[in-house]
C-alpha cells in the first residue's frame, strides 16, 4: 500500500526533525537532570534522575548517617514520595537542593552499617546497598569483608556509665546508658547459647559498679569485657535455652536497651506445632553439584532425602508436618515460603547442601537466619547447636543469609515464623560429600535438626548445655575466607 508508506515515510521524517529541534532549542538553557525517584527495595535504595549524574558518598557521625552528593542534580517541581519500605536499620531518609546544583540525600542510622553505591551505565540511577555489596544484575555473592568501605575516621570512644538489670517473668532487659550514641552489634557465637554484644565504639566508665550478675531463669551468664582503649569491648550473654536477643535504641538518650526473652513459638510442646520442611531446589533446579569419579550427586536428592527423615521423625513425636515437596518436583522459590504462610505454620526449615566455586576448598555446617531477627537467630542457634555435635564437620556457626546476599534468602526473608536454612555439608567436598551420601549420617542429621527444634520450643535438657569455655573475639579476627556458594536461585 504505496499511500501508507507514504504516510508512514513522512511520519518518521516529522518526528526526526521534532528530535532535531527539540534538541537544539534545549541546548542553551540546558535544565538540570531531576531527582525522579527514591525507591526502598528491601535493603536497597534506589535513586533515579532524569539524566546522567554523578553521586559521590560518605558517612558523617553524630548521628551516623550516610550522604549521598548528586550533581549536576535538581530537585523536581512535584513532591517525591519515597516508595518501599524503610528498613529497619534507617531511621529516617532524608533529601535536599544542597546547593545549586548538588541535591543531597541523607540517610540517618540506627546502627552502623556497611553499604555500598553502585550507578548504573547510563549514569542516572544508583543503588545503595546497606549491610553489605550492592545486589548486582547477576546476583553475584559477595566475599565476606573485602567490600566493606573503609572505616570512617575514628572517634573518643563512648563512656559506658551504667547498667541496670530490669526483669519480669517474660524476659530480663538490660539498660545501658553511654556517654553518647554509639552503633553496637550482636553476634551468635558458635559455643552453644552464647551470644556476643559488640560494644566496638564503648570504654567502662569510672563508676560503672562491678557486679553485673542477674539472676533470671533465662540467664546463663553475662560477662563484660572492658576494652579501655574502647575499641574491642563486648558483653557475652550465654542463655539457658534458644532465646531472642534484641538491641532498641533510645530515640532521644544514648541509652541502648539489651533485651533477652523467651522466642517465639516457644511455648507448648512440639507434638502442638505446625512445621513446614522444605527440601532445597527440585525438579529442573538440581542446585549444587557433586562429583565422585564414577558418579554425580545433586543437593535435590540429598535434600530430599534428609527431609524425608525429618518428616517421618516429627510425625513420631506427634507434630504436623508439611513438605514444600514431597518428591523431584520443581517448585518456585516464593511458593515455598508462602504455603508456609497461608498454613500459619509454626516454623520453617529449609534444608540444603553448601558448595563453594573450587572443589575441596570448604567443610562443614552452617544454619542461616534472616538479616538480624531475633527468633530466627535463636532457632539457629538451636539447630546448629545440634547439628554440630553429629556431623563430625567445622561447625561453621549460626550466622546472619545477609552474610551472603544483602537482602538475605528470600525462603527466610518471606516466611513469618522463626525460620532458618540449614547447609548440612559442602557437596563439592569429598569429605563431606561422602557423609552426604550415607544414608546413617542423613539420620544422625534429622534427628539432629528434630532435638534442635525440640530444644527450641521445650527448653534444652539440663545434661544438654555444655559448659563450653567461650572466648570472646571480635568479628574481625574471624578466620573464615572461604567465599559463599552461590545459589542461583536465591534471590
Ligand atoms: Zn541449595
Amino acid at each position: 500500500m504505496p499511500t501508507a508508506w507514504r504516510v508512514l515515510g513522512i511520519a518518521v521524517f516529522l518526528s526526526c526533525m521534532a528530535v532535531r529541534t527539540l534538541a537544539q532549542s534545549a541546548e542553551p538553557v540546558a535544565p538540570l537532570p531531576t531527582l525522579q525517584a527514591l525507591r526502598w527495595d528491601e535493603s536497597v535504595l534506589r535513586i533515579v534522575t532524569s539524566g546522567k549524574v554523578t553521586f559521590h558518598t560518605f558517612t558523617l557521625r553524630e548521628p551516623l548517617r550516610v550522604v549521598i552528593d548528586i550533581s549536576p542534580c535538581a530537585l523536581p517541581k512535584e513532591t517525591i514520595q519515597p516508595e518501599g519500605d524503610t528498613p529497619t536499620a534507617v531511621e529516617k531518609l532524608r533529601w535536599a537542593q544542597f546547593k545549586e546544583g548538588v541535591v543531597r540525600v541523607v540517610l540517618d542510622l540506627r546502627e552502623n552499617t556497611q553499604y555500598a553505591l553502585s550507578t548504573s551505565a547510563g549514569g542516572s540511577e544508583a543503588m545503595l546497598a546497606l549491610g553489605g555489596a550492592p545486589v548486582e544484575e547477576d546476583r553475584k555473592p559477595r566475599p565476606a569483608a573485602s567490600s566493606a568501605k573503609p572505616a570512617p575516621p575514628p572517634q573518643p570512644p563512648a563512656e559506658l556509665v551504667r547498667m541496670e538489670w530490669e526483669q519480669d517473668k517474660d524476659g530480663a532487659r538490660l539498660r545501658m546508658t553511654l556517654s553518647r550514641k554509639v552503633p553496637v552489634r550482636l553476634r551468635p557465637l558458635k559455643e552453644g547459647y552464647s551470644t556476643l554484644l559488640e560494644l566496638p565504639q564503648v570504654k567502662p566508665g569510672t563508676d560503672l559498679p562491678a557486679d553485673w550478675s542477674v539472676k533470671h531463669p533465662l540467664v546463663e551468664e553475662v560477662q563484660f569485657s572492658p576494652d579501655e582503649k574502647g575499641v574491642r569491648s563486648a558483653l557475652l550473654i550465654r542463655t539457658t535455652r534458644a532465646a531472642s536477643l534484641s538491641v532498641q535504641y533510645d530515640k532521644q538518650q544514648p541509652v541502648i536497651t539489651l533485651a533477652v526473652n523467651r522466642p517465639r513459638n516457644a511455648q507448648g510442646k512440639l507434638s502442638e506445632k505446625h512445621i513446614v520442611i522444605d527440601p532445597g531446589h527440585g525438579g529442573t533446579s538440581k542446585g549444587a553439584v557433586g562429583r565422585d569419579r564414577d558418579s554425580i550427586v545433586y543437593e535435590k536428592d540429598i535434600n530430599l532425602a534428609i527431609a524425608q527423615r525429618v518428616r517421618a521423625l516429627l510425625q513420631k513425636e506427634k507434630a504436623t508436618v508439611t513438605m514444600t515437596r514431597e518428591d523431584d518436583s520443581t517448585v518456585d522459590l516464593y511458593d515455598r515460603p508462602k504455603l508456609a504462610n497461608e498454613l500459619g505454620a509454626d516454623f520453617f526449615i529449609s534444608i540444603h547442601c553448601d558448595s563453594t566455586p573450587t572443589p575441596n576448598s570448604a567443610s562443614g555446617t552452617t544454619t542461616y537466619y534472616h538479616a538480624s531477627d531475633p527468633d530466627g537467630r535463636a532457632l539457629a542457634q538451636a539447630i546448629q547447636k545440634h547439628l554440630a555435635a553429629v556431623t563430625g564437620l567445622p561447625n561453621r556457626g549460626a550466622r546472619t543469609d545477609t552474610a551472603i546476599y544483602q537482602s538475605g534468602f528470600a525462603v527466610l526473608r518471606r516466611s513469618e515464623m522463626p525460620a532458618v536454612l540449614i547447609e548440612v555439608a559442602y557437596i563439592n567436598h569429598h569429605k563431606d560429600r561422602a557423609k552426604l551420601k550415607d544414608p546413617k549420617f542423613q539420620q544422625r542429621v534429622a534427628e539432629a535438626i528434630v532435638a534442635g527444634l525440640k530444644a527450641y520450643i521445650e527448653g534444652e535438657k539440663e545434661s544438654q548445655v555444655a559448659q563450653q569455655e567461650v572466648e570472646i573475639r571480635p568479628a574481625s579476627n574471624e578466620e573464615d575466607t572461604v567465599p559463599p556458594v552461590q545459589i542461583p536461585e536465591q534471590l
